[in-house]
């Protein structure tokens, strides 16, 4: 996912919850005829058999919705369109395939009176199945939105089995609101994404209006004990067990990755037609040396998914995103005065410039070069930087709760 790209078409990823076993059953099936769709449009389509005639034959013979089987001959034949020699589409995987779906043909969700998503999926002639929609509150909050206006249109769907789990991934647009050029902002946040912080900085064509880090240290420590109960597991044999283990980090990151980009996004929406200037990391794994602690970043689970989350969650505020060079954010002295840039300017989270010896919090200043180089983006003027506001910390538990930033004011 490109960050800058500003299609509001999303893909929400949720869990069926069906009203009865059986009916779980017959979707299972229904992917795994799925596959033999897939398999056999591969298999004629090898055989040099006429594009028309195989979509006609497999609308008759497959035990599916025509509209699904249309759908799925359709992946299959897009497949073999992209294909070159090295990667051939084949035509002997087993196991269940996504039935893809179009909304109100093959599936059809609703809003029910307590508030909850209502499915039905038909899939096979006549024989619709139901239940409700769960899984993560941000993507259930979306597709809630979705089904209660009329400004978003929910596309296709498919239905599949992850690790045996019934999942259904969606596809909402939205369809009027358009985010903001970024040409048209006032107020750029620049974000410097650590391994375990997050530092904001607010700069308009005056100067610096806030910093804010929000400190996430429990992140890397829980990653590091859910991999030594992995570890432990994989040592014992226990694979199925070592799965459960990851799907639950999965989970636990998840949310905190969530929760993390709403706070950006949050704190963004506190200033004036803002938008919010990222890293790009286009080009940055192994081109350059951007030294050890660009390369840890950049192996850090939360760098690049963060990076995601505030864009996907930006986009649905109308919040633009710039895209900012990063080379030396973290080395530069961010006066307007210096900006002299040394690697030996910082010293963890210290920043003590070699040149004129102003010091600041490491990942502040970073923050506030991402945020100048944000307002050129944006055609805005940089204002001449002589000094800056104090940072403000805060920190964000386990638990999602936040101690109030005001009691932890901090000089650095
Ligand atoms: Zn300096």
């Amino acid at each position: 996912m490109d960050i800058e790209d500003q299609n509001l078409t999303k893909t929400l990823t949720l869990q069926l919850l069906f009203d009865d076993e059986e009916s779980e059953r017959k979707v299972f099936e229904s992917t795994q005829e799925s596959r033999s769709v897939y398999n056999d449009t591969i298999r004629l389509a090898k055989q040099g058999e006429d594009w028309d005639d195989i979509r006609r034959q497999m609308e008759q013979d497959a035990n599916l919705v025509k509209n699904n089987t249309q759908l799925v001959v359709k992946k299959a034949l897009e497949a073999m369109e992209d294909d070159d020699d090295d990667n051939m589409p084949s035509h002997t995987k087993t196991g269940p395939y996504p039935l893809r779906m179009n909304h109100t043909e093959g599936y059809t969700l609703s809003l029910t009176d307590e508030g909850d998503v209502a499915f039905r999926i038909s899939p096979q002639p006549y024989h619709p199945v139901r239940g409700t929609v769960v899984g993560d509150p941000a993507h259930l909050d979306v597709l809630k939105t979705a089904l209660s206006s009329d400004e978003w249109k929910i596309g296709t769907a498919e239905a599949l089995f992850t690790d045996g789990r019934p999942e259904l991934h969606v596809n909402v647009t939205h369809q009027t609101q358009t985010v903001r050029d970024k040409a048209d902002s006032e107020t750029v946040i620049g974000v410097d994404v650590n391994e375990d912080n997050i530092a904001l900085t607010a700069i308009d064509e005056t100067g610096v209006l806030d910093t804010l880090v929000i400190d996430f240290p429990e992140i890397n420590s829980e990653r590091h004990r859910y991999f030594t109960m992995r570890k432990r597991m994989q040592n014992a044999g226990k694979s199925s067990y070592k799965n459960v283990v990851r799907d639950r980090e999965y989970r636990f990151v998840h949310d905190r990755l969530h929760k993390l980009s709403r706070a950006v996004v949050e704190f963004a929406k506190r200033f004036p037609d803002p938008c919010i200037a990222l890293e790009d990391l286009k080009d940055m794994r192994g081109s350059i040396d951007y030294g050890t602690r660009m390369n840890r970043r950049l192996h850090a689970m939360p760098f690049r998914a963060t990076q995601v989350f505030i864009a996907y969650k930006a986009a649905f505020e109308a919040i633009p995103i710039a895209s900012v060079d990063a080379e030396y954010t973290s080395q530069g002295c961010a006066l307007t005065a210096c900006e002299h840039a040394e690697r030996a300017n910082r010293r963890r989270k210290r920043f003590n410039c070699k040149s004129c010896g102003h010091q600041d919090h490491a990942d502040r200043n970073a923050s506030v070069n991402v945020a100048k180089r944000g307002l050129e983006k944006c055609l805005l003027d940089v204002p001449a930087l002589k000094n800056l506001p104090q940072v403000r910390k805060v920190r964000r538990w386990a638990s999602g709760r936040v101690n109030r930033p005001t009691s932890s004011l901090v000089t650095v």
